[in-house]
């Protein structure tokens, strides 16, 4: 490992140096850029790509972008999920366009509401809705639907999550020594990452491993537990995915003890059509999905059953008047309807699922067939669409596993070689999306240019 780390280092001054050489243009952009923002980026965290500078993108369609310098990438990193389903896929372009002269927001429901609550709940499997624009935001308002309606204060997670900027996810599992590891006496602490924030989370929100029913069942039979947030399977520690019947156990132990099961499905909406829960037949008492919901325009949406809905009416009904705490002005807008009607019907279709799934399980086979032909010590771990590259043998079963496995300098090392190459990863723990406009040309590239990588990381001296 030591050998392969010092390579992978090696690699990555002569990867960054071939990159400068690459992106004249982007280089210019980025000077002139930081005149004005901070890092010379629209959003500080566009800057933590690993590049020495960032990449900058003229246009994107399908799979593939074209950077500032004219160059074509293979994208598999597809806008973090937000572009899933492949760049301005033509059915929302042409919503989005024919929607652009008539109207963008009216603080209304457009005429398109009842068509686009009818596809979600046909999409999803659960009756009702509630639209916001972030999905961050999305859960940020279910949590506090779960606490009104429960009347308790308390949330529970599992280590490695992450939930978007809601505070109260922003906490991680950590031993006294401050070292974060999955052992029964760790305990919840403030994320060492989160900025400005001056309250000491852990008094209202409890971390446990992830595919630990002991401590999950630990925690909910406290009663204090308004509502358990996660995802199927974590997928922003690395990816984590449920042992058998791990879900369906949590499902059990909410209802057991009173406490709401919130499913967050936008990373795992990659599974099958309908996401992770539909697919294994689950019923959440919310289901969160935001980024490719509208095809890449800014929106997210949450659904929950009947009896939820009932609660929400008394609660809101039941409250004085004024404001909620929930929604935002341009959350629900009439070119986010369009766009999303758009996405949920003509284009995140079971054919393309069945395109997605068939071309992501031949990567996954090829890279491994790589991989097994290098003797390295790795896996790669697919749930549907979404594979991701793990410096293990085996596939983590919880974040703790997860952050063992990560490397950054033999991410980098890699990241920057495929993407110096016209491939682009997503940059932390190497992530890769297959979207219904990903070919197979697309993945037979990226196969050739990881084995090249991996001939290079191994020969090199
Ligand atoms: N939930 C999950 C599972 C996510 O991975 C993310 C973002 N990576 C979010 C919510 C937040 O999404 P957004 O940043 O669009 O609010």
């Amino acid at each position: 490992m030591q050998t392969l780390v010092h390579r992978a280092q090696k690699i990555i001054e002569t990867e960054r140096q071939y990159y400068l050489q690459l992106h004249p243009h982007s280089v210019a952009l980025s000077t002139r850029a930081s005149e004005h923002f901070l890092y010379g980026v629209p959003m500080h965290w566009m800057n933590d790509w690993g590049t020495p500078v960032p990449l900058f993108v003229e246009k994107a369609q399908g799979a593939h972008f074209t950077c500032a310098d004219g160059l074509d990438y293979t994208d598999f990193c597809l806008g973090d999920t937000g572009a899933m389903f492949g760049h301005s896929p033509p059915a929302v372009a042409k919503a989005i366009t024919g929607q652009a002269n008539n109207g963008l927001t009216a603080m209304l429901p457009s005429a398109l509401a009842a068509n686009v609550g009818e596809a979600l709940a046909a999409y999803f499997n659960l009756p009702f809705w509630q639209l916001a624009t972030t999905a961050t935001d999305a859960n940020r308002f279910v949590l506090r639907w779960a606490r009104s309606i429960t009347n308790r204060k308390k949330l529970l997670v599992f280590d490695g999550c992450y939930h978007g900027t809601i505070d109260d996810a922003m906490v991680d599992y950590t031993m006294r020594d401050n070292t974060i590891v999955d052992v029964v006496d760790g305990k919840t602490t403030n994320r060492a990452s989160l900025l400005g924030q001056v309250y000491d989370l852990s008094l209202h929100t409890t971390a446990v491993p992830f595919n630990d029913l002991t401590a999950v069942e630990r925690e909910l039979a406290t009663s204090e537990i308004a509502c358990l947030l996660t995802e199927p399977a974590l997928t922003n520690c690395g990816m984590v995915l449920p042992e058998a019947g791990f879900i369906e156990g949590l499902r059990a132990l909410c209802t057991k003890y009173g406490t709401l099961l919130i499913l967050d499905e936008t990373h795992t909406i990659s599974t099958e059509r309908g996401g992770w829960a539909k697919a294994h037949n689950i019923t959440p008492d919310f289901l969160v999905v935001g980024k490719p919901i509208a095809g890449g325009l800014p929106a997210a949406a949450y659904g929950f059953s009947a009896e939820m809905a009932d609660h929400m009416k008394s609660a809101k009904d039941s409250a004085p008047a004024g404001h909620s705490g929930i929604g935002t002005t341009l959350s629900g807008n009439m070119m986010t309807l369009a766009a999303m009607h758009a996405t949920l019907t003509e284009v995140a279709t079971e054919v393309a699922y069945e395109h997605m799934l068939k071309l992501a399980t031949s990567l996954e086979q090829q890279l491994a067939a790589s991989i097994k032909a290098h003797a390295l010590p790795w896996n790669i771990t697919r749930l549907g669409a979404r594979l991701e590259l793990q410096f293990c043998v085996k596939a983590p079963q919880n974040a703790q596993e997860a952050r063992d496995a990560q490397n950054d300098i033999l991410e980098s090392a890699i990241h920057l070689y495929l993407l110096n190459r016209g491939v682009l990863l997503t940059p932390f723990h190497n992530m890769m999306l297959v979207s219904p406009a990903t070919s197979k040309d697309d993945v037979e590239k990226l196969a050739r240019v990881f084995n090249d990588c991996l001939n290079s990381l191994m020969q090199m001296q």
